[in-house]
């Protein structure tokens, strides 16, 4: 299950809603799929949605950029197999560097973001819905 949060900036106009976590779409490759939009993973899952051994993680999460602060609420794919393992990545719209391999997931609330706008204030960050 997931959950929507609201992150706003009680200095300036900053906010954003983001949902973090899984669906039950997410729960095996073959659903995934039918809603995953890039091209690249979708290479990988279906290369690899029929092999055994195979394992993943997917779920939404919230990436931080660490030179300009950019928060990008996307979907987390990695996917293992015997001998190969993939992970999806995303570039920073805003200054175009490499995100984070990982998201942040559950612990956003601890992480004391900064709001990327006023680079000042740190965001508020609240749950107000779970999603399936
Ligand atoms: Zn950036
Ligand atoms: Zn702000």
């Amino acid at each position: 299950m997931g959950v929507a949060y609201t992150i706003n900036c009680k200095q300036c106009s900053y906010n954003q809603n983001v949902s973090l976590g899984i669906g039950f779409n997410y729960l095996d490759l073959k659903s995934i799929l039918e809603w995953y939009q890039q091209e690249e993973g979708r290479q990988q899952i279906l290369k690899y949605m029929n092999e055994e051994d195979t394992s993943f993680e997917c779920y939404d999460g919230l990436y931080v950029c660490q030179q300009c602060g950019y928060l990008l609420n996307r979907t987390f794919l990695h996917i293992t197999s015997k001998d190969y393992s993939y992970t999806n990545n995303f570039e920073c719209p805003c200054c175009h560097m490499q995100m984070p391999k990982k998201p942040l997931l559950d612990e956003i609330e601890e992480n004391f973001l900064k709001c990327p706008d006023c680079k000042d204030e740190e965001l508020e960050i609240q749950a107000y819905l779970d999603w399936d």
